[in-house]
């Protein structure tokens, strides 16, 4: 077999199985096992060890296979982890977004680019792994949910951290055009409901507006998020350099007489240090229980404020001496590192001392988006840099 052959095949394979996980409807906060199972049996046909991870209800489901390295060496595992859940779709796909697609040079297909492409192409890459003296172990890291505020990620790394992962290298796809990401903000979302005495309008005396304090809580808000840009820090590499919060939305009322009792307020920030996101909640968190919820309490015994977190995922710091951006630019000779706006796992895995970069097939600006695609071109960079991988992780 000629070597032109095998990667055509190997190329082959990786459409093959896109095709395949884009077929699993795995929209966020739905049922990804079957897409797990597909997963767990191909890497298991090949030798390698797994374990899952769950969310309460048992029907979302995190996977970490390892192929184990064959030879002993002080080399770290390698960690090729990828989200397996895609954002909801809207109307106006010229295609069926969950049957892959391919026009000219390009896959179409929900989670084309965001993430499934890297997942194939570890898993068509995974038999080499299998067959190859691996002086290292490999593993495979799938899990649920990234995309509404990493909720299965940290189950896993709660049972790494348990049975002593905690060291490696991990290279988290997420489409960057194979390109280097060594850092972005985190990304931290709340909902913040608020709940007081309905009445008549003409006389607020004797009602609570949960609308009225709702705002005066988004004034305090924005109060904190001038303070925030008083913090930034000197070395700041992102863009903008502070860490910035906004409101997405105040919901509450019914009628322009009648006192709201209810009302919720979306909000988000994302702290370019974690100090950040401590101080902004500490500070209102203070201003709730200590101002504003006292004010309501004089009226109505039974007025509440409560702040639900929907999702706190940790920023990832740039580290100057990485060992992951390091293998990244010695298998591609690219030395250039960037920074994305958007969040990802790599903070996760960076936090139990893990070595962390995200470089993955596709482009961000086709993710999320209707008739999302990823360019096949793409997919053969990402498994060129999966055989470097193999080199260096191989006896020589
Ligand atoms: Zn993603």
């Amino acid at each position: 077999m000629s070597t032109e052959n095998s990667s055509d095949q190997l190329f082959n394979n990786s459409v093959k199985i896109l095709t395949d996980l884009i077929g699993f409807k795995t929209i966020s906060g739905e049922d990804n096992s079957s897409l797990i199972n597909y997963c767990d049996e191909i890497l298991k046909k090949l030798g390698a060890t797994s374990f899952k991870t769950f969310d309460d209800e048992k029907k979302r489901v995190n996977l970490f296979a390892t192929l184990k390295g064959k030879h002993h060496s002080d080399k770290k595992p390698i960690i090729l982890s990828g989200h397996t859940d895609v954002v909801p779709v809207s109307k106006g796909w010229s295609t069926d977004p969950f049957i892959a697609a391919i026009k000219n040079d390009k896959l179409f297909g929900r989670g084309a680019c965001d993430m499934k492409g890297f997942i194939a192409c570890t898993l068509a890459f995974a038999p080499i792994y299998a067959k190859a003296n691996l002086d290292r172990d490999i593993h495979f890291s799938y899990t649920f949910d990234e995309e509404t505020a990493c909720i299965g990620a940290p189950i896993l790394i709660e049972e790494l951290k348990k049975r002593g992962i905690k060291d490696g290298i991990c290279i988290i796809g997420e489409p960057t055009n194979m390109k280097i990401i060594d850092a972005h903000k985190g990304c931290y979302e709340y909902t913040t409901y608020f709940e007081g005495l309905a009445g008549h309008s003409s006389a607020p005396h004797k009602g609570v507006s949960a609308v009225e304090y709702a705002s005066r809580y988004v004034s305090k808000l924005i109060e904190l998020r001038e303070k925030l840009k008083e913090r930034t820090p000197k070395d700041s590499i992102f863009d903008p350099p502070y860490s910035t919060l906004s409101i997405g939305g105040i919901f509450g009322g019914i009628a322009h007489n009648v006192i709201a009792d209810k009302c919720h307020v979306n909000w988000e920030t994302r702290p370019v240090v974690k100090e950040d996101g401590a101080f902004l909640n500490s500070e209102l968190d203070r201003y709730a229980n200590e101002v504003l919820l006292p004010d309501m309490k004089k009226v109505f015994l039974n007025s509440s404020i409560r702040k639900n977190i929907i999702g706190e995922v940790v920023g990832f710091n740039r580290d100057e001496k990485s060992n992951a951006c390091e293998l990244i630019s010695s298998l591609t000779g690219d030395n250039n590192r960037e920074v994305v706006s958007f969040g990802t796992e790599a903070g996760l895995f960076q936090e139990i001392g893990i070595s962390t970069v995200v470089c993955g097939p596709g482009s961000i600006e086709q993710a999320h988006k209707i008739d999302e695609f990823i360019i096949l071109d793409e997919l053969k960079k990402c498994l060129n840099l999966l055989e470097g991988i193999k080199n260096n992780s191989v006896v020589s």
